[in-house]
């Protein structure tokens, strides 16, 4: 199952583990240790990129800009970034698998906050006030779908209004759980600019610069990290946003949204599941060959060895599939139904995998001394975050019933 790489993206992959063994490792009891405060982080990934990366302890600036400056003199940075907006343009597949290698750390080394949904829909003086300094790191964006009344049906329940006035577009309403919108330099917004045609074609993202007339946020305190909010209620009031601000068509940025969130919280949620498991597996391995009770080592129970082989046959049938969707995508193919599935087993798996793990370690799992309890959190959350485990098992169903997805191999 792992044949198969081309060359590139072999080298690739051992390029970035050698270095976050080398570089990221060695910072993790530091980074546990302090856990991440409000106003703090200086030099850390902001915006969505702070909040989706499991950012939960702290470290010095100098640790992060060193950390920044490997990733970008390496080109690991950018490498996921298509060749004209100056990245390495590994594609779907090269993407996986720098995810996969920068989720075996609790820290994370940087790569670019680029938001990938204004690649092909930006105009050129958006790419340039916007994509080109966020490839690069220097501005980073939040993502605002989700609303109070609207999370798993978001185009049929979404309230958020934008109404031309002259040239600008006034929008009002309120977006919930939104993944580091302060800290954000722009949050791109979907809003309703016609009730009814919604989804299919009634919806439009607007960039909308952070801060801006109108803009106010309220914390939401997650359990995953208790000591600093990284979400919030965004509460847009009379926000006027000028036509140069739509990122795409009128009337096309649900289907951007969701073009986007099939990469980034689907595909990508794969590869996250089988890095962070990856290195939980081989920790619980080495850590069950040294615990002894009873006189001898729990690795030599049985009890214990299925819970290993568990987690190793969960790692092994993601990643395979989590590769071979991103093959299909670099191919050109639909594979909406393909990362639905990819997002279920990475929720699903993932948390059932790291609550084996957590097991293992007994009461050592649960301390904070560890990465184990933050994984778990995160692997919970990837049943909801990114549409729940239960809405892609509908969407899987509908591929299967209108003959969108083929089973056959
Ligand atoms: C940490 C975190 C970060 C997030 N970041 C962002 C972000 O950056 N941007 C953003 O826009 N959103 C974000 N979200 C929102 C997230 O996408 C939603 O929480 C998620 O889509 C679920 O929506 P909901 O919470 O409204 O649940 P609901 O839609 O209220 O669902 C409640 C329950 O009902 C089930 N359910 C709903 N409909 C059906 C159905 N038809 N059939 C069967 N079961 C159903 C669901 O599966 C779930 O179990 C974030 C959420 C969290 C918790």
């Amino acid at each position: 199952m792992q044949a198969g790489l081309p060359p590139e993206l072999e080298a690739l992959k051992n390029t970035i583990r050698q270095i976050v063994k080398d570089e990221c490792y060695p910072l993790e009891a530091e980074f546990l240790a302090n856990p991440s405060q409000e106003g703090g982080d200086e030099g850390a990934p902001r915006g969505i990129a702070e909040a989706l990366s499991g950012l939960l302890g702290t470290l010095p600036k100098e640790s992060w800009d060193r950390l920044n400056k490997i990733s970008k003199d390496t080109g690991i940075y950018t490498s996921f970034v298509p060749e004209e907006y100056g990245g390495g343009g590994t594609g779907a597949l090269g993407h996986v698998i720098l995810d996969e290698e920068v989720h075996k750390s609790i820290v994370q080394l940087p790569t670019s906050p680029v938001p990938m949904m204004m690649i092909g829909a930006a105009t050129p003086e958006q790419e340039k006030e916007y994509l080109l300094p966020s490839v690069e790191g220097k501005l980073h964006y939040a993502f605002g779908q989700t609303e109070p009344n609207a999370g798993s049906d978001p185009g049929g329940m979404m309230q958020t209004r934008a109404v031309l006035d002259g040239d600008d577009w006034v929008l009002n309403g309120t977006k919930t759980f939104i993944s580091g919108a302060t800290t954000a330099d722009y949050i791109l917004v979907q809003a309703v600019t016609d009730p009814e045609k919604r989804q299919r074609g009634g919806i439009t993202m607007f960039i909308i610069d952070n801060p801006s007339p109108g803009l106010s946020f309220d914390p939401i305190r997650l359990w995953i990290n208790p000591t600093k909010v990284q979400q919030f209620t965004v509460n847009l009031d009379n926000i006027r946003v000028p036509q140069t601000k739509v990122l795409g068509e009128v009337g096309q940025g649900f289907t951007l949204g969701q073009k986007w969130l099939v990469h980034h919280d689907r595909l990508l949620r794969g590869s996250m599941a089988t890095g962070i498991l990856s290195r939980a597996l081989e920790m619980a391995i080495d850590w069950a060959k040294e615990r002894v009770t009873y006189g001898q080592p729990i690795a030599d129970r049985q009890a214990i060895q299925w819970m290993l082989t568990d987690v190793y046959i969960d790692i092994m049938t993601l990643r395979a599939s989590t590769r071979e969707t991103a093959i299909r995508a670099d191919n050109g193919e639909d594979v909406r139904v393909e990362a639905s599935m990819i997002k279920y087993c990475a929720g699903e798996w993932g948390w059932r995998s790291i609550d084996k793990i957590m097991q293992i370690f007994g009461g050592t799992g649960e301390t904070l001394d560890l990465p184990i309890a933050h994984w778990y959190h995160i692997l919970r959350h990837a049943r909801i975050g990114g549409g729940t485990s239960e809405i892609h098992k509908f969407v899987m169903a509908r591929g299967l019933l209108d003959g969108r997805v083929s089973f056959q191999g």
